[in-house]
């Protein structure tokens, strides 16, 4: 079914939300001028496109606290943390909405149930905002992810109004009738040209065969380990954990998640100081092909959206769509015929 909201009606909409659900997640910018998901206070929002920063955060917190546990006098008090408040997170793009079904894929499926992610996604209702224009570096629609997935509302802009298609009851529901007219118009057009292209035909086998391919050397030459990409990924999921003791207390202690990053050389480092990855060409190409060769070939589907936020946020432009063309184009074999020519 098909609705059409006026945008002078749209703040009225959010207010509602809040009143109903207490928390309303919304694109802004935050005090360092960065695009990224905060809550909704009135604030004016970032609809003109992506986010530099994903709704992750809402899902798998860049830090989060598990549990706390306290000494008594002969055993350990635990308490578990859960997030069971129900949300709407309104404003994620196609790309972000494909993005949770990856995550969904291993922390719901794949693992088992992971309590802290899949409350927070049971919980939290989702309105996707179409893109009008592909984002810099994006190349959702070499990805197909250029559509959104999984959603419960779909916003589409359309002048001075929002085209809103409903895909499920709850996301019917949120649609007061005094703000959401029915209506019979023909959906606006969502079709985006990306000017990054990436040719996936056989790419994670590819790229899995060409291991010890030049370029791997070549683009990790001027990689800082700064761990940009990894951090600014919707779908890297890597974590480690840390326990903190609560300050004071001298008995209690808390357990947190912290995202953690293959880019970093202690990410493998075992007892004993042996490191597994130890040059930034091995970490390099590991990012590149969990990305596209090893979730597609156990998970049946690519780790990568093709947001371009790793492209963006990289201060030494290095970028995984480049690469795989480079070994799309010219895989090892070519190479080595084009080196055995000019001899
Ligand atoms: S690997 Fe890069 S382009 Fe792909 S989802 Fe992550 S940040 Fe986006
Ligand atoms: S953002 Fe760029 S420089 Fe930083 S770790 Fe990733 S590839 Fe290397």
């Amino acid at each position: 079914m098909n609705y059409i909201l006026k945008k002078e009606d749209f703040p009225k909409f959010l207010e509602l939300l809040k009143k109903k659900f207490g928390k309303v997640i919304v694109p802004a910018k935050n005090e360092t001028g960065a695009t990224c998901f905060q809550s909704y206070s009135g604030q004016e929002l970032f609809l003109e496109s992506r986010t530099d920063f994903s709704a992750k955060e809402f899902f798998r917190p860049a830090k989060e606290k598990m549990f706390s546990f306290k000494k008594k006098s002969s055993s350990f008090e635990v308490k578990s943390e859960h997030d069971n408040t129900k949300k709407v997170l309104f404003g994620i793009r196609p790309c972000g909405t494909h993005a949770l079904s990856t995550l969904d894929e291993l922390f719901i499926k794949f693992l088992g149930e992971d309590n802290f992610y899949s409350d927070k996604r049971k919980n939290t209702i989702i309105i996707a905002l179409q893109c009008n224009e592909a984002c810099e570096n994006g190349f959702c629609t070499s990805m197909g992810t250029s559509q959104a997935s999984g959603h419960d509302l779909l916003f589409i802009e359309r002048g001075h109004d929002f085209f809103v298609r409903a895909e499920t009851k709850q996301g019917t529901d949120l649609l007061d009738p005094t703000l959401f007219k029915h209506t019979s118009d023909a959906e606006p057009s969502s079709k985006i040209e990306c000017k990054n292209e990436l040719d996936i035909e056989g790419l994670g086998e590819n790229l899995y065969a060409n291991f010890n391919h030049s370029v791997w050397k070549e683009e990790s030459e001027r990689c800082l380990s700064c761990t940009s990409c990894t951090q600014s990924c919707p779908t890297c999921y890597c974590y480690t954990s840390n326990d903190e003791f609560v300050f004071g207390s001298g008995t209690e202690s808390e357990r947190f998640r912290v995202l953690d990053s293959c880019q970093l050389q202690r990410f493998t480092k075992v007892s004993g100081n042996h490191v597994f990855r130890p040059s930034r060409e091995g970490r390099l190409r590991q990012f590149v092909l969990h990305k596209f060769s090893y979730y597609k070939k156990y998970h049946g589907m690519h780790l990568c959206v093709g947001c371009g936020r790793c492209i963006t946020a990289c201060p030494v432009k290095i970028s995984l769509v480049d690469i795989a063309n480079k070994i799309q184009k010219h895989p090892l074999e070519f190479q080595k015929h084009s080196l055995e020519a000019k001899k």
